[in-house]
């Protein structure tokens, strides 16, 4: 810094620990002014941090101290208003500093380069870029793109897209249909609209594992425009270059997973939500943001329409697209796509009742009989089945019939599953691993047997009563190696698979033409969980299982997904035989309403964590103390303390308290004021591990 006068105060947003009570922004002195939105970096304590000079009048009073800044980034663009709005946004919401989000979600690499480093990478990578654009459209045979006529649901929805698009702040389209209702369809002809006004497309996945079946239809159909992904299986240097490809508007459509909700698109025109109800869209730890409710905040703040696609919306998606007269402003469009293209036919539901089944040495069957028919015609006819159930490894728990000793885990409050094939019991909370014992370690006893059933199990038993039938297993224990996943999808689509066992994974997104039955081995845990969304969760399993069968015309008409149940009375079940989501949602809701819950409540999660319980408690009793004293607490509900469903993990004990709310406005006020109360508790609790805020927890 040789020449000239350093007087302009900047606000720089830098990843400061928010207990510090420097979450926020920092000010700092620059020679000359910056736009905010630039990236830089700035002196704190005795390091140099990126930053991003944030919006908003500079807060330090005059007179006082400053730090200079450093080197500024000037070959980037700053990042737009829109985005720094996003991220003000959110940082608010989800309460954490907004120089900890701002940050977090930038690519990683950005914060290793010193400004020159970056100039030196960015010409490199622009130019290779440029390069690239240059030989796309020559490449492309353009002519050789097929779109398919729309249906006419299909017609309808897009009519409706494009009236939406002439409007000065659209409303959010909720596209509701069944699997194989052609919504990817929409999705294409609604992006290319868009792409040909010159403007960027973000669609977000649930999964990193979906990405590349829908990347493939937008390469396909959109030859001459530049895509990138964004999850967390790219490389570093991947991650950077798809981030500025977004930033410097080089890519047109952007495809991936949560954290792509904070790309930045100059020009973003459309933002696409496919499988908007999946869990996947809350992040689970730092900020815990729900990327779908980002998503619909972004295209609200930037006036452009957001689809949100789905066969089973989340409820609170679903409420807000019902006709009612109250809260206009906050209405969703519906659009419903019936009928599934081509013919292709819902499978039919069937329910098999557990309880007419006589026990053997007090166990029921794993498979009915009538189910085992049912994927014995499969095999005949070759074709294929899916058979899930939601629990891995051979057997939950091993267990001692004479002392009633139990493979209890020593540091989670869990038990530890017997993995048949590696002779392991292994904590799935902890990881703890040990051999399996040869006799009770309490007792001596030799005949040490497991008790209930995993899908390793069942692929056993499978491959005992089918004999010749060509098996393959799907679930986080054989699809851990990189590549092993695809390298299974692959065989179940080529045909070398007749019977694919797994947990929930196998039931997600996967276009499997050839399958012609489904079968949900015992999923009632679901309907009597703690947690209020246990049911819209098994209900949207489920119907995307079933959505697995019947894909292919030919085969639709036999097509059948088998639920084994105790409970086939059950009103989720009576719903899901006639694939009636609409009379399933209606139910659920009434229920949330009468119980309090969401949609018709907002929650936030406190949670603490401790070795010693006490401490955790402690903790959670003065926060509530604090909270109940703050102006905001007046109308917000706090609950005791409790333990969550798995209470210890890995030797640390966990409580959580709810708070709730009528309004979402009463709930922020409160966290707005208590928030910072809690972090500047620290150091007062001695031995508490961690304690943090969700908002809109998805379980509770
Ligand atoms: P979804 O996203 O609802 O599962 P897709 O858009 O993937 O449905 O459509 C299912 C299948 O039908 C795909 O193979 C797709 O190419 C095809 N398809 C969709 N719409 C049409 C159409 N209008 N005409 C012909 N085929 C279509
Ligand atoms: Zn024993
Ligand atoms: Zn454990």
């Amino acid at each position: 810094m040789s020449d000239g006068v350093a007087n302009e105060v900047l606000r720089v947003a830098v990843d400061a620990p928010q207990h510090s009570g420097l979450g926020g922004a920092l000010d700092y002195l620059s020679k000359r002014p910056l736009a905010p939105g630039t990236l830089l970096r700035v002196p704190l304590g005795k390091r140099e941090l990126l930053g991003i000079v944030w919006h908003g009048a500079a807060s330090a009073p005059p007179g006082q101290a400053l730090r200079e800044v450093g080197e500024v980034f000037d070959a980037l663009p700053p990042l737009g208003p829109a985005w720094l709005a996003l991220v003000d946004f959110a940082a608010g919401y989800y309460q954490r500093g907004v120089g900890e989000l701002a940050l977090s979600v930038l690519p990683p690499e950005l914060r290793k380069l010193d400004a020159p480093g970056l100039v030196k990478r960015l010409a490199r990578l622009v130019k290779k870029l440029d390069k690239a654009a240059a030989s796309a459209p020559a490449a492309a045979p353009l002519a050789a793109v097929v779109r398919p006529a729309l249906g006419p649901e299909q017609r309808v929805a897009l009519q409706a897209f494009e009236a939406a698009l002439d409007q000065p702040r659209p409303a959010p389209i909720l596209l509701f249909g069944v699997t194989g209702s052609g919504k990817t369809e929409v999705y294409l002809h609604a992006a290319e609209q868009v792409l040909a006004t010159g403007r960027q497309v973000l669609v977000l996945v649930p999964e990193i594992n979906l990405t590349p079946q829908l990347e493939a239809r937008f390469a396909e159909r959109f030859p001459a425009h530049r895509m990138v992904s964004m999850h967390s299986g790219l490389t570093p240097v991947q991650r950077l270059q798809h981030w500025l490809m977004a930033h410097l508007g080089q890519a047109d459509i952007v495809l991936g997973t949560r954290l792509s909700v904070f790309a930045p698109l100059p020009q973003l025109g459309l933002i696409v939500v496919d499988e908007e109800h999946d869990p996947s869209y809350k992040q689970q730890e730092g900020a815990r943001y729900s990327a779908r409710d980002l998503a619909v905040y972004r295209a609200h703040l930037e006036r452009i329409p957001v689809i949100l696609g789905s066969a089973t919306p989340s409820l609170e998606t679903w409420q807000r697209a019902e006709p009612s007269p109250q809260q206009r402003s906050q209405r969703y469009q519906r659009l419903t796509l019936a009928e599934r293209v081509g013919g292709g036919a819902l499978p039919q539901v069937r329910l098999f009742d557990m309880g007419v089944l006589p026990k053997v040495a007090g166990q029921s069957p794993l498979l009915a009989p009538m189910v085992l028919d049912s994927l014995r015609d499969r095999l005949t006819r070759g074709e294929q089945s899916l058979v899930f159930l939601n629990r891995r490894g051979y057997a939950p728990v091993l267990f001692c019939a004479d002392c009633g000793w139990k493979s209890g885990c020593p540091h989670c409050s869990a038990w530890r599953v017997f993995h048949k094939g590696e002779r392991t019991l292994r904590c799935h909370h902890c990881g703890f691993t040990e051999r399996v014992p040869r006799a009770c370690p309490d007792c001596g006893n030799l005949d040490i047997a497991p008790m209930g059933r995993g899908t390793e199990k069942l692929e056993e038993q499978l491959a005992e009563l089918l004999p010749g039938a060509r098996i393959a297993r799907l679930d986080a224990d054989t699809a851990r190696g990189k590549g092993q996943l695809e390298a299974r999808l692959a065989q179940v689509h080529s045909g070398e698979v007749d019977v694919l066992v797994g947990t929930q994974m196998v039931t997600k997104g996967h276009d499997f033409r050839r399958i012609t039955l489904v079968v949900a081995v015992n999923p009632d845990s679901a309907l009597f969980a703690s947690d209020f969304r246990a049911p819209e969760r098994l209900f949207a399993l489920l119907m995307q299982a079933g959505g697995r069968a019947g894909r292919d015309a030919d085969a639709a008409g036999r097509s059948e997904m088998w639920v084994q149940t105790w409970h086939p009375k059950h009103a989720l079940y009576a719903a899901l035989k006639t694939h009636d989501f609409a009379a399933f949602a209606q139910s659920q809701l009434a229920e949330r309403r009468a119980a309090g819950l969401p949609p018709y409540s907002h929650l936030a999660l406190l949670r603490a964590e401790a070795r010693d319980p006490a401490v955790a408690l402690a903790w959670l009793n003065e926060a509530t103390a604090l909270a109940a004293a703050l102006p905001g607490a007046a109308g917000v509900t706090l609950y005791p303390p409790v333990p969550p469903a798995v209470g210890k993990v890995a030797g640390v004990e966990r409580l959580q308290m709810l708070v709730e709310a009528a309004s979402r406005l009463q709930l922020q006020r409160l966290l707005a004021d208590w928030v910072p109360v809690l972090h500047s508790l620290r150091g007062r609790h001695k031995g508490l591990t961690r304690w943090a805020i969700d908002v809109d927890p998805l379980a509770i």
